[in-house]
């Protein structure tokens, strides 16, 4: 929110139903396509048994939440709060818990539910669940009574344990948080595609995806090779490990990199032509696109993909056991995201900054600046 624009008070009434023993947790969200994002209150049920309550302590913003809270998507229902790379630690566990105490520090990604029974499921690919993933936020919680599940720009959170990660201690708390979507989003198609030493990685798009990109490829031991419209990051870009950084609205330095790329993680949240990453591919390789404009992208040419047998491919995510591995791949290799953290009335502001390009990379919400909730629920 800019600086002098005035924060309304929380709405009295959780916007979803009260449970006995549940909490109120203070929120932030959008209660229309453009109302921005104000002080809300959300109901968070009582454990079941197989729950995790978790006292939120970060939680980034993504590009997606933007797309979510503006209706860029379609069909998103209101009250919407955002959120899904949450970290912080666990404040209550259901009678059947037994993988996780209070106080363990934990993080929650995009995936809140699934059918668990599905070969996608069964799998550990989640979010290719047969019947749907249940997302963070926005989506329809078969399990508890048909709600609208609420994201993480909240001060906590009630999630079954199966969809709960575990944060590695030696990792700092905010800078974890973009880990839970933008870094298991790249991890997940850098791994399908086997990445090692001697793999020259393209990442197309330098933001919280992109930035997470070149730092897992680095770190799995591969080249990089950052293709931006943004002159003002190529110093940035090879601060952050990349070894190249190629201009790709410059043809010239489009034309100079024909037949260098392996593989492409393509980040854009904005339509853009591919056919020109095509002839940066080698034979073989392949551009997995991760960003999901709302618009319309120009034509893929066939042609530019049959002549050096290139795969053009997509990737959701990643699975909950692949979060795990990330995660423990991160601590290893100790990655995580640069961020900035912001406080409530920071996110609206955030969120324009984010469309304008002007983050490095990731905004992170501290979650204690969030407002009390409108009244506490009876213990
Ligand atoms: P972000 O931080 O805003 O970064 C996107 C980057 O795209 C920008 O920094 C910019 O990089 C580039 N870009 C933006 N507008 C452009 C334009 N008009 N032309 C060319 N390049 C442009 O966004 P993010 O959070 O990384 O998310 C990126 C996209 O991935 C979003 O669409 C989001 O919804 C999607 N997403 C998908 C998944 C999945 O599972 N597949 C998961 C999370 C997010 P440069 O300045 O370097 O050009
Ligand atoms: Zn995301
Ligand atoms: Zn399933």
């Amino acid at each position: 929110m800019t600086p002098g624009r005035p924060v309304p008070p929380p709405l009295a009434k959780p916007i979803t139903p009260a449970s006995d023993a549940g909490v109120l947790a203070a929120a932030y969200g959008a209660v229309s396509s453009d109302s921005g994002l104000v002080p809300l209150t959300v109901a968070r049920r009582a454990p079941k048994p197989d729950d995790v309550e978790i006292a939120i302590e970060f939680c980034g913003l993504c590009h997606s939440d933007v797309h979510a809270v503006r209706g860029e998507w379609g069909g998103q229902t209101y009250p919407l709060v955002p959120g899904h790379e949450i970290v912080g630690t666990v404040s209550r566990i259901g009678a059947g818990v037994t993988d996780f105490s209070v106080g363990d520090r934990v993080g929650v990604g995009c995936i809140v539910d699934s059918c668990r029974e599905c070969d996608s499921c069964l799998d550990g690919l989640e979010q290719y669940c047969e019947k749907g993933m249940t997302g963070t936020y926005g989506a329809t919680d078969r399990r508890n009574g048909d709600a609208t599940t609420q994201g993480g720009y909240s001060s906590s959170i009630v999630v079954d344990r199966r969809y709960v990660v575990r944060v590695p201690e030696s990792l700092d708390p905010a800078a974890v948080a973009p880990l839970l979507c933008a870094g298991v989003t790249t991890f997940s198609p850098l791994r399908h595609f086997d990445v090692e030493e001697g793999d020259v990685v393209g990442v197309v798009g330098l933001g919280g995806l992109g930035h997470m990109a070149v730092k897992l490829a680095k770190a799995m031991g591969a080249k990089v090779v950052v293709f931006t419209t943004s002159e003002s990051k190529v110093p940035a870009a090879l601060e952050l490990g990349a070894d190249e950084v190629v201009l790709s609205r410059d043809e010239e330095a489009m034309a100079a990199a024909d037949r260098t790329i392996d593989l492409i993680i393509d980040t854009v949240a904005a339509p853009h032509d591919l056919n020109p990453l095509f002839r940066t591919l080698r034979v073989d390789g392949a551009l997995f696109q991760l960003g999901l404009p709302s618009e319309a992208m120009p034509p893929v040419n066939p042609r530019a993909l049959i002549r050096r047998r290139i795969a053009y491919a997509g990737s959701l995510i990643g699975g909950i056991a692949e979060t795990q591995e990330m995660l423990d791949f991160c601590a290893e290799h100790g990655v995580v995201a640069d961020i900035e953290v912001v406080s409530a009335s920071g996110l609206n502001d955030a969120y324009d900054r984010m469309v304008a390009g002007d983050v490095k990379y990731r905004f992170v919400l501290d979650t204690s600046t969030l407002q009390a909730p409108a009244k506490e629920a009876d213990a």
